[in-house]
């Protein structure tokens, strides 16, 4: 799905006036929280081998790339473990994660804009949580960037509290500034992380 104002891949959905648009386009409104979710809820469930080849498209949808950096470490999009999210048979976001130490490290959380606003976002959270507790880890971790409002929203929303915050990552990795989310530099990395056993 394209932007409704440019060639690039749409990211977003606008909720009320049903455009989609990619990070350029991309703004945010403040709404009533008794607004909820509209939809049926989306089904869950873990990612198989046989998945590699959505997971890879879905990588190559939101970032161009199958391939994903964070907490200094390059990661492999369509071979780590994830959980997959959709309708039907159809997979419309994921949720790929690492263990490390203590840690599940949610390394990717993308939900195409046609199915935004439905809860997908907290029901991955949920699921990498339950796998978290299965595996009694302590902690789960993500790192996002400063331009990604709607990534930091949703975590602080799902209790995830900012633990370390690193200015100028991104400028270093990019080798200059990139535009993100609403056309807001990428300048830095904000890692966040929260207890597992505390758990809403
Ligand atoms: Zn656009």
């Amino acid at each position: 799905m394209k932007c409704t104002f440019c060639d690039e891949n749409a990211q977003y959905r606008d909720r009320r006036r049903e455009q989609y648009v990619c990070l350029k386009h991309a703004r945010l409104e403040v709404v009533a929280a008794d607004e909820g979710s509209d939809g049926k809820a989306l089904r869950v469930r873990r990612a198989t081998p046989a998945d590699r080849d959505i997971i890879a498209a879905l990588a190559l949808y939101f970032w161009d790339e199958t391939t994903v950096e964070c907490f200094d470490r390059e990661y492999d999009l369509p071979h780590l473990p994830a959980f997959l999210i959709g309708e039907g048979n159809e997979i419309m976001g994921l949720l790929s994660y690492a263990v490390e130490d203590d840690a599940l490290n949610i390394v990717t959380l993308n939900i195409l804009p046609q199915v935004q606003g439905r809860g997908g976002g907290k029901a991955l959270l949920e699921a990498a949580m339950a796998e978290a507790q299965r595996r009694s880890l302590t902690r789960l971790i993500v790192s996002t960037t400063n331009d990604d409002l709607p990534a930091l929203y949703l975590y602080q929303r799902f209790g995830f509290r900012i633990s370390e915050v690193l200015p100028g990552r991104l400028v270093e990795h990019h080798g200059g500034e990139e535009a993100g989310f609403a056309d807001i530099p990428v300048r830095d990395e904000i890692r966040l992380e929260k207890a597992v056993t505390d758990v809403r």
